[in-house]
């Protein structure tokens, strides 16, 4: 009381207005995480960088040799790309920080007398919130009610285990460890229930006096740029290896001056860096993880965003991801008489038959009136009406519940309020069961629970007739009628009621276990989601199991599944048969099964790791607080965004915005585009990287003059580095990347496809730049270079257009057209090399000469024979892949036949 006093508030929360007033004086309720990196760090670490290590030691170089315009060209190519990735980087990460904003957190808090659901930034001292296991506690408060209540304290106080929490008073120089009348912010609540009012939020709370303690931004590193970088390491050595010995051979062998010898060599370093790779990669995986965030996917860690390409398997929850939690009841058996409930959705409209007869309040309150009262007071949800359509806050299977006792003539709030609550059982999802103790109008006791049939069913001592008289119950007979609705695809839940000693003020397993009165059961259905049976399907074709774990009934999980198309494989496994099961048994059930019903979070966690080690890439989905181990271990953790824990938030790599099945299947499409993309620019990248050094370094060895200078070679690989190969990241998806299988995990970074590609284009634009060279070298050496380089520029813009597609021809409508990145850069850089030809300044600096209509058309048909003879080995190597797959299916058909 002194609390609410001295914060102005009370039981009934506070109002609308003095929220908002307070929210305008105090401020949001939300740490400013300050700046994680200036932004003098973040441009300095561009720079941090082995290739541009090399780039800089070629400065000093040309520096010390006096070559000002050589070593002015090198500064700018340095000084372009730190530009380049640090606005790149700050754009990725940008994006990254407006998603991880999508994931602010909620909170429950009661204003005006209700419960609602509000973002967690809204909140003010004096909100009453309520709490429960898997939330973040949302501001420091005081624990106003609890039970049970644990709260995992490690990040303020550093203890491992959960402390308990509840009312009580306690000295004001008690250790902030030792508050257990008080809950922080930033802490997590890992059991039971309880209820709070908050008086301090934001940067007041404790945690906001230590905000430092809280992670910065993650960086965007993904195994993939981590195997990159390292191969950017070998790369500059190889490539330092090269040049020296290039300048080696010139100065001993064609007895060049080491001056020039040694500015070639620094030529060929800058031509072989592939300088673009890693911002490319980065604005890639941005790209990526933006367009899933569009479509309500949002990446938590970024290293997600390749493993996604690589899923096998797909673990899911069925309510709310593969059906709508959208829930109503539409029957309810009682021990002698069965009702059909009519209406759709949440609205408390519909009536309730027997035998064809529509019953009427009076009726309704006779056959079924306890079964009403539990249906409303063993429920925490609350029904609400926005826009003329009725939704539910709170847990939908209770919303229907609601909905049901207003169907039979019971009005909630009227009813919660003449049988106040006294103590509760929270329903958890391994208990399965939830139990609420009431004091009567007359002050004798009764006690409310609802769960599933089995578990309920084997607590129970009677049960109740429509009469209202009670005897021995029949267990068989209510398993059959549960087992009856769950075929038909209903959740099934079981309702009883007991009436303890008059005086129970607190509510335990033993005033339950065996004293229960069996009310009755009420089917539920829950529709799959529309897109559901489409993105399983999906699914199949694209080599990707689907695998269903519910904690629902074995006959309701069966007929979903058989709904979706998903049944195809051994039947269900129920909990109880998953743990009769142990090793090699249980992996290869885990293996073979794709229905758990029963299932707890700990079985999420057994499978995920048997299907780990028999070489499964799982992703797994989970939104309660005891599922946060199997999402950690999963290799992509999918947590349900709307009926999600705070908890399993956090510990999932992905969050569902919509909770919806059909989504993770569109994420993990992305992330098989992403990838092919990172690949088509490194397909790109490497051999015109290669065919500018080899250039270089096969006009030295042969003692030719140099088909480009040192700073020509500079400018190309700018041009390409930078503008080209940005285009291979809006590159949207092939027609069959839902049509192939998973990528391998650990597919190196140089397939056989890659080191092919670099090797036969490289050597192709080695060839036909060198052919361009002697060709035009008649008037001035000055003009074959300047071709030359228009030569180089053109053969990229072509093999630009090819890399669009890695296996298939890109001679198709589709193929050509999809992507407006590509002919915009292939236009910039068309301008870039008009400047470059004909600008007076660049053509002093390049040393170029105005090129004449004849050898454009020379390099346009040049450019046009190189995009026909990679898309002629394409067609070829197509060819030779369909016969070697006829040849394998040949074998396999004649071993069958000839056993
Ligand atoms: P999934 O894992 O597919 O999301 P689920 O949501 O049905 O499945 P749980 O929420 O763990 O799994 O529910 C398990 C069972 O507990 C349900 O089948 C139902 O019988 C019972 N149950 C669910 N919600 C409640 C509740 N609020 N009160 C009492 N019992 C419940």
């Amino acid at each position: 009381e002194q609390a609410f006093a001295a914060l102005g508030s009370s039981n009934l929360g506070l109002s609308d207005a003095e929220a908002a007033n307070r929210l305008e004086r105090h401020g949001p309720n939300q740490l400013d995480l300050g700046k994680t990196t200036s932004w003098v760090t973040r441009l300095l670490r561009q720079f941090n960088n082995v290739l541009i290590f090399v780039l800089l030691a070629s400065a000093a170089v040309t520096a010390t040799l006096g070559l000002w315009l050589d070593t002015g060209v090198i500064l700018a190519v340095v000084a372009v790309n730190g530009l380049l990735g640090f606005l790149q980087e700050g754009r990725a990460e940008r994006a990254m920080q407006r998603i991880r904003e999508l994931l602010s957190p909620t909170a429950k808090v009661v204003r005006e007398g209700q419960a609602r659901e509000v973002d967690a930034r809204g909140l003010v001292a004096g909100d009453v919130v309520l709490l429960e296991a898997g939330d973040r506690v949302p501001a420091d408060l005081i624990v106003l009610r609890a039970k049970n209540l644990e709260v995992d304290e490690s990040l303020l106080t550093g203890e491992s285990l959960p402390v308990d929490k509840a009312p009580s008073v306690l000295q004001p120089a008690t250790a902030l460890a030792e508050r257990s009348n008080m809950g922080f912010a930033g802490t997590l609540a890992t059991r039971g229930t309880g209820r709070g009012v908050i008086v301090a939020t934001g940067i007041d709370t404790q945690i906001g006096q230590i905000s430092k303690l809280l992670g910065g931004v993650e960086p965007l590193k993904t195994p993939l740029l981590t195997k990159l970088a390292a191969f950017g390491r070998a790369l500059s050595v190889l490539i330092l290896l090269l040049a020296l010995s290039i300048a080696i051979f010139g100065v001993a062998v064609w007895n060049l001056e080491p001056a020039t010898m040694l500015l070639v060599a620094v030529s060929i370093a800058v031509a072989a860096i592939p300088e673009g790779l890693p911002p490319v990669i980065t604005i890639t995986l941005a790209i990526g993880v933006q367009n899933m965030a569009r479509y309500n996917a949002i990446v938590r860690r970024l290293p997600a965003v390749e493993a996604l390409g690589e899923v096998n398997v797909i673990c899911t929850d069925k309510t709310g991801t593969l059906t709508r939690n959208e829930m109503t009841v539409r029957g309810v058996e009682l021990s002698d008489a069965s009702l059909l409930v009519s209406g759709a959705g949440y609205a408390p409209e519909g009536s309730i038959t027997h035998d064809t007869q529509t019953l009427d309040p009076a009726q309704c309150a006779s056959l079924m009136g306890p079964m009403a009262e539990c249906a409303v007071n063993c429920n925490d949800a609350d029904l609400y009406r926005k826009d003329g359509v009725w939704a539910v806050t709170g847990d939908p299977t209770e919303g229907s519940l609601l909905t049901l006792g207003c169907k039979a003539g019971l009005e909630p709030s009227a009813s919660r309020q003449s049988l106040p609550r006294l103590d509760l059982i929270p329903f958890e999802s391994d208990q399965r069961f939830m139990a609420t103790l009431h004091k009567r109008p007359d002050g004798k006791r009764v006690i409310f629970a609802k769960g599933a049939p089995e578990t309920v069913i084997a607590m129970c001592r009677n049960e109740r007739l429509s009469n209202g008289q009670l005897v021995t119950i029949d267990p068989d007979g209510w398993a059959a009628k549960a087992q009856e609705q769950a075929a038909s695809g209903h959740r099934v839940l079981a309702l009883a009621q007991a009436i303890p000693e008059p005086d129970l003020q607190e509510l335990s397993v033993g005033d339950v276990r065996g004293k229960l009165d069996m009310l009755g059961l009420a089917a539920i259905a829950d529709p799959p989601r529309l897109e559901a049976e489409g993105a399983v399907e999906r699914c199949r074709q694209a080599g990707i199991e689907v695998k269903m774990i519910t904690g629902d009934h074995a006959g309701t999980a069966a007929s979903v599944a058989s709904e979706l198309g998903l049944d195809d494989a051994t039947s269900v496994l129920a909990g109880t048969d998953i743990d009769a099961l142990n090793g090699d048994a249980f992996d290869r059930a885990a293996a073979e099964v794709n229905v758990f019903a029963r299932a707890d979070p700990q079985h999420k966690l057994r499978l995920v790791t048997s299907l780990q080690k028999q070489g499964q890439v799982v992703a797994m989905t989970g939104d309660g607080v005891n599922d946060a181990p199997a999402l950690k271990r999963a290799d992509i953790g999918v947590a349900m965004g709307s009926k999600g824990t705070q908890a399993a938030k956090e510990a999932a790599s992905m969050v569902l915005a919509d909770d919806n099945f059909a989504t993770i299947v569109r994420a993990v499409e992305e992330g098989r585009v992403i990838y092919d993309n990172i690949r088509k620019s490194i397909v790109f990248l490497l051999p015109t990287s290669v065919a500018e050094a080899l250039v270089i370094a096969v006009a030295v060895v042969m003692g030719y003059e140099l088909p480009m200078t040192p700073v020509q070679i500079l400018w190309v690989n700018m041009i390409t580095a930078v503008t080209l190969s940005v285009a291979l990241a809006f590159e949207p998806a092939e027609a069959d990347v839902m049509l192939r299988d998973p990528r391998r995990q650990q597919e190196p970074i140089l397939s056989g496809l890659t080191i092919w590609r670099t090797l036969f284009v490289g050597t192709l634009m080695l060839l036909g730049v060198s052919a361009v060279f002697v060709l035009e070298s008649g008037d001035s050496v000055a003009y074959a270079r300047t071709v030359a380089v228009n030569m180089l520029v053109g053969f990229e813009a072509a093999y630009l257009l090819s890399t669009r597609r890695l296996r298939t021809g890109i001679f198709s409508a589709k193929g050509l057209r999809g992507n407006p990145a590509i002919p915009i850069s292939i236009a910039v850089v068309m301008a870039f090399q008009m400047l470059f030809t004909y600008e007076p300044t660049l053509s002093g600096l390049f040393d170029s000469r105005p090129v004449m209509a004849g050898s454009w058309a020379l390099i346009a048909a040049m450019a046009a024979g190189l995009l026909l003879i990679v898309e002629a080995e394409k067609y070829i190597r197509g060819l030779l892949d369909s016969r070697g797959s006829h040849i394998v299916l040949s074998a396999k058909r004649w071993r069958q036949t000839n056993g």
